[in-house]
């Protein structure tokens, strides 16, 4: 008992002299479609320097059972959005989804077989709020015991097939990063006042959805579980994805390995023709006062299905009851 109360003890200190050193006191450079770049006063935390060894390419039989896949989602959604992941992509993956929201619905929790995790983070798109989500994410994650993390938010659609046969070409015993980013160069962290800058880094944007294997997830653990998460968050002030680049590129030394396959509203949807669709892990739609950023694809009448995410699983799979014969 005593014992793991030091234990408890020296990692609260190890957490805490983490949040203190991150302390951020700089403005804020942020120009998010070009570049993102911080200016700190000092941040001299002492990255992970010691290197893992590999083993060989050889990719672990690994099947859908193996992957947690995490949505993070709000009451807000809970009626717009949600309903339409619920009749497409999660009927493919119902034992393996989990959402992450902020709020208790007995309901959604019925229609989910209990899949809806209340994080009792505040319901808001504030940094912090999001972070606390990603947070609980991770430690789900943790515990679950499953091989790979898979963060999606809820205007994904995720081809659950594919997410399967991509991470089949890595091994989770090794650290894998994967992701897809959408800022043209990295996030940069100076020093001030000299403006020198201290590194570097690139996130796997949250909005497309990334991977992360169970290797490189246990060693985030001492960094990045049991809400130490939110402290990195509010200790850089960005938000949640950068937030796990910093974690994994700068802490971890581990590089982000681009998978073009996901994909966030950030993109022109349309741009995505849909003799590549089955190849593609993600899809997003956004609604701007320029009107939809969706995917191109027959099907319904766009008044019934203004995201397309109807259409496109009935594209994908078109044995499912709702679409049409
Ligand atoms: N979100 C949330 N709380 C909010 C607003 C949004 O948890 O108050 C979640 C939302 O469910 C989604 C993600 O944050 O998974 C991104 O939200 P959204 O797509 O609205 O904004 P974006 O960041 O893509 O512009
Ligand atoms: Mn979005």
């Amino acid at each position: 008992m005593g014992g793991r109360r030091i234990i408890k003890a020296a990692a609260l200190l190890i957490a805490l002299g983490y949040s203190s050193l991150l302390v951020y006191q700089g403005g804020v450079n942020f120009n998010f479609q070009e570049s993102r770049s911080v200016q700190v006063a000092d941040l001299s935390i002492e990255p992970v320097t010691k290197t893992t060894t590999l083993d060989s390419g050889q990719s672990k039989n690994i099947t859908l059972d193996d992957i947690f896949i995490s949505v993070k989602t709000t009451k807000h959604y809970q009626h717009t959005r949600l309903p339409i992941l619920l009749k497409t992509w999660f009927q493919l993956a119902k034992k393996q989804t989990w959402f992450f929201t902020d709020i208790d619905n007995q309901q959604l929790q019925n229609q989910t077989n209990g899949h809806m995790v209340n994080t009792n983070c505040s319901a808001s798109h504030q940094r912090k709020h999001l972070c606390c989500k990603m947070s609980v994410e991770y430690d789900h994650f943790l515990e679950s015991g499953k091989k790979w993390f898979c963060h999606f938010d809820d205007d994904n659609y995720v081809n659950v097939p594919r997410l399967v046969s991509i991470l089949k070409t890595y091994n989770h015993q090794e650290d894998w990063y994967l992701g897809r980013t959408s800022v043209y160069e990295p996030v940069k962290i100076y020093k001030k006042p000299t403006s020198k800058l201290l590194f570097s880094f690139w996130f796997a944007t949250g909005g497309a959805g990334f991977c992360i294997s169970r290797s490189l997830a246990l060693k985030m653990l001492p960094v990045a579980s049991g809400g130490r998460f939110i402290s990195i968050c509010e200790g850089i002030r960005l938000p949640d994805d950068v937030s796990m680049g910093f974690i994994i590129e700068h802490l971890m030394k581990k590089n982000l390995t681009r998978v073009p396959e996901f994909h966030s509203h950030l993109e022109q949807m349309k741009l995505l023709s849909p003799e590549t669709f089955r190849d593609q892990i993600s899809f997003s739609y956004s609604k701007s006062k320029n009107g939809w950023n969706v995917i191109n694809v027959p099907g319904f009448d766009t008044r019934y299905d203004p995201t397309r995410f109807l259409s496109l699983h009935c594209f994908l799979f078109p044995h499912f009851k709702f679409c049409p014969r």
